[in-house]
Formats: structure tokens, C-alpha cells, sequence
């Protein structure tokens, strides 16, 4: 046995390995594996859209968090995936491993949360399953539904197009890191005063872009994605799909207002964490400049904003697919949060 394991490959790699042993023959108009949702035809003529989502215990929240934020949180993760393709949820089904030691009192918090999204994005929760395993798995499968000219693949950008995104980036990964220094130093969250206490709200219970991501399909958007692994990363995957290549210009990108105000007590670059921060769940679409105008007035309406961040080019290199600019200058952002300045001129 000289396997890989799931640590050696990396998240990307191993579903490409399993992936591979599916049947790739799919009905017309279908659309499988590498969008934010699956689409299926419905006989209206429009789509319906098919996406599910995980969160483990220790994994990706707190064992002790209290459990409304991750029941609100999971809800979230699955209604923005269908924003992402300019649809709206139709119903979910929950699914709960949890161990046998598990509380009354968690389980009810745990559906208060999930109560109260389901309740804020109009999703029916219909259904689900319940075992028992040595660990808390939280799983949500969730139904959507969109018209032309939704739903918007990820491999619709074109060169001249414009990338644009939603409301702030940054916000979430700034509670998270709050919460680690809390535990670690024991700082209490009231440090960072009104600021903090809005970035621990990002991060616990973010909301979802249903309405920009309908008046974003509205107003020509070419391509969508929900912003979950980090501006950068998502960016890439819309390259990747539409086989494109991208500049970003760093001086646009909106960075959280709350995270700018304590940024400097923590984390070591704003900027970097705002291109780099994952589970925001903005949107970050392209469109054709003309129409610029016209869709970030309709974002303004949903009770967010649009920003103009960057610009479609043709193929680039495989290996550079997304360039970060800062004052004429090319940032290196490793995702991990690393970042150099590199001449654009000479390219060194
Ligand atoms: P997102 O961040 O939008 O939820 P992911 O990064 O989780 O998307 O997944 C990328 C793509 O890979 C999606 O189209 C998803 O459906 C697919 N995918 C992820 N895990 C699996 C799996 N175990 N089997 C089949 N498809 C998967
Ligand atoms: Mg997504």
C-alpha cells in the first residue's frame, strides 16, 4: 500500500480522483461537477439547480460554539451556492450525525439556527436523516430553481469582460481570526468594541447574495461564483472554467470596513486577507462594462453594493491565471496569505 491519503492530495485532487470514476455522460442541458450548484432542466423551462454542503465539528466550527450559528451557517453556505448561479432555493433537507452523548438543548439550538435562516431565505427545510457517529457531521442538501438567463456557469467570462463583486471581502476571516486569539490568549471578544463584535457576526452567521445574485444574472452577468474559498481562489475557478485569465487591481477590491478598523490589532495585512479570506459569501461575477452601471444600481437595491475590481483578458499562463495589481506593480499572493512585490515591467 503506497497510496496517497486524503491529506496528501489535497481537497481539489482527491475530487478529481473520484470524479474521474463517474459516468461524464450527462443529459442536454445538464450541467454536473465544477459549478457552484448541478443544473437539471425542469419542463418550465427554466432550471432547477442541486447543491449540497458539510460542516464538521472541530473541523469547520468549534465544538462549543453555540449550535444556532453553525445550524444558521450551513443553511447559508448552500442558499449562496444557488445565488451564485442566479436562482432561488426551493427546499432543503438536513442531515445529522452527531455522537450519542450529544444534549437536548444542543440539538434544539442547532435547528433554532437552522429555524431562523430557513426562515430568512424562504427554504422550506422538507425532509433529512439522523444517525449517530463519533463526531458531530452536519449536512444540508438544498433545491433551487432559476429562469433565462440564469443559471450563470462559471465558464461564461470572456475577455473584455469586467469582475465585479459584492458588498466587502475580508469580514469573516477577521472574526475567525478574533476567535482564535480569544481562545489562545484569552482576550475577551469586547476588545475590539463594535467592530469586532460585527466581524464574529460574519464570521458565525453570514448572509447569503440571493437578491445581487439575481439582479446580477438580470443585468448580463457572463459568469458567477460565491466567494467561499477567498476572492483569489474563486476568481481562479471562474478562469479556470472559461478559460480566461484575469487582472485584479488591489487598490479596488472593497475591503471590510470593520476589518480596516481593528485590522491593524488583527492581522498583519488587511489587503491580503481581503483578497485571500475564505466564507465571505459575496459574489463575484463578470459582465460586459456597459452593463456595469446598471447592475451595481440594481445590487443597490438588494441592500448591498456592487465594486468594479478587475478585468478579463484572454488565455493566459496556466500557472498565472489571476494577476493582483497594486500602483503598477504585480502582487505574489501565495493563498496561504503570503505576499511579495514583484516589478511588473521586468517580471521579477
Ligand atoms: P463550493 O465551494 O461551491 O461548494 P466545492 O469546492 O465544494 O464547491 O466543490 C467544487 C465542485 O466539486 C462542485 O461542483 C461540487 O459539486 C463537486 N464535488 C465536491 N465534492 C464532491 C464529491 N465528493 N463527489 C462529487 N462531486 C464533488
Ligand atoms: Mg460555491
Amino acid at each position: 500500500m503506497n497510496g496517497k491519503t486524503l491529506q496528501g492530495m489535497g481537497e481539489f485532487e482527491a475530487i478529481e480522483r473520484m470524479v474521474a470514476r463517474l459516468s461524464t455522460a450527462l443529459p442536454d442541458g445538464w450541467v454536473g461537477i465544477g459549478d457552484d450548484t448541478a443544473v437539471m432542466p425542469s419542463p418550465d423551462g427554466g432550471s432547477i439547480l442541486l447543491t449540497i454542503d458539510t460542516m464538521v465539528a472541530g473541523v469547520d466550527f468549534w465544538p462549543d460554539t453555540p449550535a444556532d450559528y453553525p445550524g444558521f451557517k450551513i443553511i447559508t453556505a448552500s442558499v449562496s451556492d444557488i445565488a451564485a448561479m442566479g436562482g432561488t432555493p426551493t427546499a432543503a433537507v438536513v442531515s445529522i450525525v452527531c455522537p450519542r452523548s450529544t444534549k437536548q438543548e444542543w440539538l434544539e439550538a442547532l435547528y433554532d439556527g437552522i429555524a431562523e435562516a430557513a426562515k430568512r431565505f424562504e427554504v422550506p427545510v422538507v425532509g433529512g436523516d439522523t444517525s449517530v457517529g463519533t463526531k458531530t457531521v452536519i449536512t444540508v442538501a438544498m433545491t433551487g430553481a432559476c429562469a433565462p438567463p440564469a443559471p450563470i456557469l462559471r465558464s461564461g467570462a470572456r475577455a473584455g469582460d469586467i469582475v465585479c463583486v459584492t458588498g466587502s471581502l475580508g469580514g469573516a476571516t477577521g472574526g475567525l481570526r478574533i476567535i482564535g486569539i480569544e481562545r489562545t490568549l484569552k482576550k475577551p471578544e469586547a476588545d475590539y468594541g463594535q467592530p469586532g463584535m460585527r466581524l464574529l457576526e460574519r464570521h458565525l452567521k453570514p448572509e447569503a447574495r440571493l437578491g445581487a445574485g439575481r439582479a446580477l444574472a438580470e443585468c448580463g452577468a457572463t459568469a458567477m461564483i460565491d466567494i467561499s474559498d477567498g476572492l483569489v481562489a474563486d476568481v481562479g475557478h471562474i478562469c479556470e472554467r472559461s478559460g480566461v485569465g484575469m487582472t485584479i487591481d488591489a487598490s479596488a477590491v472593497p475591503i471590510d470596513p470593520d476589518l480596516e478598523a481593528v485590522g491593524d490589532r488583527i492581522s498583519h495585512d488587511v489587503l491580503v486577507t481581503a483578497l485571500t479570506g475564505g466564507e465571505d459569501f459575496e459574489l463575484a461575477a463578470t459582465l460586459p462594462p456597459e452593463r456595469f452601471d446598471e447592475a451595481a444600481a440594481r445590487v443597490g437595491t438588494t441592500g448591498t453594493t456592487l465594486t468594479h475590481v478587475g478585468v478579463v483578458e484572454g488565455q493566459t499562463s496556466a500557472d498565472n491565471l489571476v494577476r493582483i495589481i497594486r500602483e503598477g506593480k504585480e502582487l505574489e499572493i501565495s493563498l496561504a496569505g503570503w505576499v511579495h512585490f514583484r516589478d511588473e515591467q521586468n517580471g521579477d
